[in-house]
């Protein structure tokens, strides 16, 4: 059996041990250690890292009564000098312990008991057994860190299981010894194993992030301690860069989205009206210039037309208003990266639209499709753009 001097002393982060078993977890060396400072994940606080001698720890697991350590390298059996790494673990503490004064500030305010708890890389979650209102939860938050402020010295009592209920806490299933209580002094009192600090103030303070209905209850998101001082300053960041951006200063942030997005919509709004009447006007330019051409036939009109940069849908309106204006086949194309085809016909005109673009589609090393008096399709050859065109024109009238 490991002994756990973390449960003795959480501030203990330097320590001499012994190996005493050498194993593999999942592919990777392992070792048990006779006492370790190190902490196993477990009750939603993740492990310890740190180093056994010149071996990183880089995860802590509990294996039964031992806990494993596992190692980027190989360990032999002996002595061995452990360090746990600070920041972490006092970031776990914190965030940890942090929990502990939420979840009874919670059950003070709402009357909302935690029913899990997830301490992760950014934020830590509560999950609560019933609905919480904003309100409510701003009221824990405040009570929380009241608590923080008042400094209240935490204390880890080992009772029996008739103890603990003596003092008014429930005994984990199951277990009927050595029940690890922490207390905050005046505050709460609770059965946990994790790893806690002499007092409420060095959670430092506690920042809700998020409130949102999760299975029939809520979850509450949050941060502790130096992660709350590291989500400001990356928040500040963003800021900055907003600031920057809409050259405004951050309470007038608001207001200036707000006026972007307005104006946006509008200009949007402008576009599209100057665009029908862009597209209205070349329909009617195209169609004028093409009953003036060569050949005067009393078939229907022909059109075609070739644009630089045009995108499909802009393709297609005006594909659409030339063949609503007159009777008329429509043969649009747009070269860019790739080459892209809109073929039309009026309603009444006897021309198979569908086939004549795949016609054309196949000197442009593309595909599309269309049903009736539409069609279109791409290919990866715009260079053979006119080709194409002037193709399918001539089997245009060829058929008229
Ligand atoms: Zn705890």
């Amino acid at each position: 059996m490991t002994e756990r001097l973390h449960r003795q002393d959480p501030y203990l982060l330097d320590f001499e041990a012994t190996v005493v078993a050498v194993r593999e977890h999942e592919g990777r060396p392992a070792v048990v250690l006779d006492r370790t400072a190190f902490y196993a994940e477990s009750g939603g606080q993740p492990w310890d890292t740190g180093s056994l001698g010149d071996a990183a720890v880089v995860a802590v697991v509990e294996d039964g009564d031992h806990v494993l350590h596992v190692v980027d390298r190989p360990l032999a059996p002996g002595p061995v000098r452990g360090r746990v790494d600070r920041a972490r673990r006092r970031d776990h503490m914190q965030q940890h312990h942090g929990q502990h004064l939420l979840s009874k500030a919670f059950v003070e305010v709402a009357q909302a008991e935690t029913i899990a708890f997830h301490l992760g890389g950014e934020v830590t979650t509560i999950d609560l057994d019933r609905l919480v209102t904003e309100e409510q939860a701003h009221a824990a938050e405040d009570r929380a860190n009241e608590v923080v402020r008042e400094a209240r010295p935490v204390r880890v009592e080992v009772l029996t299981a008739a103890q603990a209920r003596a003092t008014g806490v429930e005994p984990p299933e199951g277990v009927s010894d050595d029940i690890r209580v922490v207390d905050a002094e005046g505050f709460d009192r609770q059965p946990c194993g994790g790893t806690h600090p002499r007092t409420t103030a060095e959670v430092g303070a506690i920042v809700l992030t998020g409130l949102e209905r999760y299975k029939g209850g809520s979850r509450a998101s949050f941060v502790c301690g130096d992660r709350a001082r590291a989500a400001f300053g990356r928040q500040r960041g963003v800021l900055e860069q907003l600031v920057s951006i809409l050259s405004a200063p951050v309470a007038e942030l608001p207001e200036a989205t707000r006026k972007l997005k307005d104006s946006l919509a509008e200009s949007e709004r402008r576009e599209r009206g100057l665009l029908e009447r862009a597209l209205e006007g070349e329909a009617r330019r195209l169609l004028s210039e093409s009953s003036a051409g060569p050949g005067g036939s009393s078939g229907p009109t022909v059109v075609t037309a070739a644009y630089d940069g045009w995108t499909p849908g802009d393709l297609r309106v005006l594909a659409l208003r030339l063949v609503a204006l007159a009777p008329c086949v429509a043969l649009l194309g747009s070269r860019a990266e790739k080459a892209h085809l809109v073929f039309a016909q009026s309603d009444g005109l006897p021309h198979d639209i569908p086939t004549l673009l795949r016609g054309a589609l196949e000197l442009l090393g593309g595909r599309g499709g269309g049903r009736g008096n539409v069609a279109q399709g791409g290919g990866d050859r715009p260079e053979r753009l006119d080709e194409a065109l002037s193709r399918a024109a001539e089997a245009v009238r060829a058929r008229s």
